[in-house]
């Protein structure tokens, strides 16, 4: 017979990594098992100070596979996808996780209240990819908008952040016609 039970955590942002730092060492009768897609989870209140330029991104990370190592808790660095039956996790490669207990703590996905357009050139903040876009674009924008002759795109829009869509709605990351 199994004598630990075994709980599954289902990302590693504030909520989970919180619970498994003061869970994980206390409860040692627990299995904890991890199941995150990134390999390092990023401090996200410092991301805009990556965008300005005054954060290295590297300093926000901290490693998964480390955390998890020492907090004795299995790392699968998977995305969880579905539940199977009330007992089983299905991860994305489709292997699966049995578990006893299950806390869901996956965070958020920007909304954008169903408005395609917007979600399609809108600049999002919600993860380290995301402020590196941003900066490249933060970036690119100064460079051309600084006052340098010449600065307009060939279609003699200012290629701002944020400017009107076709219909003359403002819209982020449309550019602003000049
Ligand atoms: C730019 C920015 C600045 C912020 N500043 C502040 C601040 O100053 N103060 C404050 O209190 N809050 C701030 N917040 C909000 C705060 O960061 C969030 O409330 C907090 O991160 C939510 O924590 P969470 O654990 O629920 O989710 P998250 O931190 O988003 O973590 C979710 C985790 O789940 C994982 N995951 C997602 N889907 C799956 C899946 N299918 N399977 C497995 N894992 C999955 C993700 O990889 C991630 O590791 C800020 C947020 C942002 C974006």
């Amino acid at each position: 017979m199994k004598d630990k039970k075994t709980l599954a955590v289902v990302g590693c942002g504030f909520a989970g990594y919180t619970l498994i730092r003061r869970l994980a060492s206390r409860v040692p009768e627990l299995e904890v098992i991890l199941v995150d897609p990134r390999e390092a989870a990023v401090f996200l209140p410092l991301l805009p100070d990556v965008v300005a330029g005054n954060v290295s991104l590297d300093r926000l990370l901290f490693s998964l596979p480390e955390f998890c190592r020492r907090q004795r808790v299995t790392f699968i660095n998977r995305s969880a996808e579905r539940l199977d039956g009330e007992r089983t996790l299905v991860l994305d490669n489709g292997k699966k996780v049995a578990f006893d207990y299950l806390v869901v703590a996956c965070g958020m996905e920007p909304n954008f209240y169903g408005d395609e357009r917007v979600r399609k050139v809108a600049f999002t903040l919600a993860g380290k990819d995301d402020a590196r876009k941003l900066r490249a674009r933060l970036q690119e924008v100064v460079g051309r908008g600084s006052g340098i002759p010449g600065w307009r795109d060939n279609t003699g829009r200012y290629p701002g952040l944020v400017g009107r869509d076709a219909d003359g709605r403002f819209c982020p990351g449309v550019g602003i016609s000049c």
